[in-house]
């Protein structure tokens, strides 16, 4: 009888488990999704802007090339990735967490390091 017993409330909490997990799992892919949408709207402006430069300009593609690369190097690693490094604080010099509005030492306001930050 114990046996039964313990089985259905195994059985019970099995299938709250998996519920959760499931919903959990459900989540995680929708918030996949709203970033994979994200990232092909950003590729479908930075393709629009590249085009237009390209149109107003006359810049080649071996500039762009390059131009990436320079970026790139910015933060020391050749890895494809804008990466935001550590902030020098403007009012104590303190290196504020890349990302942060305020210093942690200090409280002064940090700018951001590029446009899209903000
Ligand atoms: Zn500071």
């Amino acid at each position: 009888m114990y046996d039964y017993i313990a089985s259905g409330i195994y059985a019970s909490q099995l299938k709250q488990g998996q519920d959760a997990l499931g919903s959990d799992l459900g989540s995680t892919n929708a918030q996949l999704r709203s970033l994979t949408d994200l990232v092909r709207k950003m590729a479908l402006v930075n393709q629009a802007l590249l085009e237009l430069m390209k149109e107003k300009t006359g810049l080649s593609d071996e500039e762009l090339r390059l131009k990436v690369r320079e970026v790139d190097l910015r933060d020391g690693y050749e890895d494809g990735k804008l990466t935001a490094g550590p902030v020098v604080c403007p009012k104590c010099g303190f290196n504020v967490t890349a990302g942060s509005l305020s210093c942690q030492t200090c409280g002064a306001k940090i700018a951001p390091k590029y446009p899209y930050e903000s």
